[in-house]
């Protein structure tokens, strides 16, 4: 069989189980409003919280940046030197999220398997959520650490995990490093993760933790410092991660924390020495990004998206509203009606989530209107679903 022929065999076997996936071209700026084949949709997919994305600040912040220092940044940050764009942003990232030092990176992806292949080797053991994100499952895979996963947000299994990580490292020399991840606000189910009881079980049992803030940085807690800061517990976590994709609206992963780690990072963490920096325009934008999210425009938008979301689900505690429909083509449908009445809201499936928990995922943004929202709950209604189920 040909190359081409053996692929397209694997593709039709996508598309028999609903899971074909294609790229939409948008011809517009990423807003509530997009251009899609010349036409518009109103847009329910982005992680663009704030709608900082498209926010002046933060296009004149890339501009400038990119007369200052150019398009390109020559090599990576250890080889030709590292541009102050980076630095002014890390300084940003390490004040925002009081902690000593800060290390951006090329994408979040990027930041969650670097740091996490550089802190565990095949000796250790890390323990997972069952919902983390594809990154800390690819990064845990190449760590080669023995994985374990505790049931999504269950602290009776998380420690039973911890008490079975005890054991081992009562049986081995060295004693093999213990680290515990989570996210903080679930990127496709939306909750919340009990981060208060999760720091102290890891305090309990001497493991480390990393907590993944992507969808909290710039949302929860004062200044959107994220979940961590507004519980009181962030001193006490080792590694916060976050990205600079979605409520900060640039691009760009981070790690948070002692300069130590921050130290030891740069020179471990392999996708952060062997690859190009990125531009430094995106180090501008992010940094604007920071800046606005602290800013009394970014405690006004912030209040404008909650406000959004107690609209279409009181009982939503996040941006994000999952509507699970289960069958992988029920979301398909449901997703393709939705884009004949010029509504854009994404169909998640395997293997974003579990087979047969396929849903439509819903996200707000602060630039959503009063109207946008009616809409959505418009077009819902006529397809016989509801936020609520
Ligand atoms: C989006 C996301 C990432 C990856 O961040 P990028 O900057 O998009 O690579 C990591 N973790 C979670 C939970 C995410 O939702």
């Amino acid at each position: 069989m040909s190359f081409d022929a053996e692929l397209n065999q694997r593709l039709d076997a996508l598309r028999v189980q609903n899971l074909f996936r294609e790229l939409r071209r948008v011809d517009s700026p990423q807003s509530p409003h997009l251009q899609i084949n010349g036409q518009p949709f109103l847009n329910f997919s982005s992680n663009d919280y704030l709608g900082l994305a498209n926010h002046p600040a933060l296009k004149e912040a890339a501009t400038r940046a990119i007369e200052k220092f150019g398009a390109g940044s020559g090599a990576s940050r250890l080889i030709c030197g590292s541009l102050a764009p980076f630095h002014e942003l890390e300084t940003a990232l390490a004040q925002f999220k009081q902690t000593e030092a800060a290390l951006s990176f090329a994408t979040g992806y990027a930041a969650a398997l670097g740091t996490i292949c550089a802190l565990l080797g095949k000796d250790d053991i890390i323990i997972l959520d069952k919902l983390v994100h594809a990154c800390i499952v690819d990064a845990a895979k190449l760590s080669g650490a023995k994985i374990r996963v505790f049931a999504h947000n269950d602290l009776e299994d998380l420690e039973d995990k911890l008490k079975w990580a005890s054991a081992k490292s009562l049986a081995a020399s060295p004693a093999p490093r213990v680290l515990i991840v989570t996210e903080s606000i679930f990127s496709m189910d939306g909750d919340v993760a009990p981060l208060r009881e999760i720091v102290a079980l890891k305090e309990k049992y001497g493991a480390w933790l990393m907590v993944d803030e992507a969808h909290a940085t710039g949302i929860i807690g004062k200044n959107g410092r994220g979940l961590a800061e507004h519980l009181g517990v962030s001193a006490q976590i080792e590694i916060q991660m976050g990205t600079l994709g979605k409520a900060l609206g640039a691009s760009g992963g981070f790690i948070c924390g002692s300069r130590t780690l921050i130290d030891f990072l740069i020179n471990r963490a392999r996708s952060f020495i062997f690859s190009t920096a990125p531009v430094p325009a995106a180090a501008a934008a992010a940094t604007a990004g920071v800046q606005l999210a602290q800013s009394a425009e970014g405690e006004k938008l912030r209040q404008r998206l909650q406000s959004l979301i107690k609209q279409l689900q009181p009982a939503a505690s996040s941006a994000i509203i999952p509507i699970i429909l289960g069958d992988e083509s029920k979301a398909m449908q449901a997703a393709t009606k939705l884009r004949e009445q010029n509504i854009f809201v994404p169909a998640i499936r395997y293997p974003t989530v579990a087979r047969g928990a396929a849903r439509l995922r819903v996200t707000l943004t602060a630039s959503h209107s009063d109207d946008d929202l009616s809409r959505l709950v418009a077009a819902l209604k006529s397809l016989n679903i509801s936020p609520a189920t």
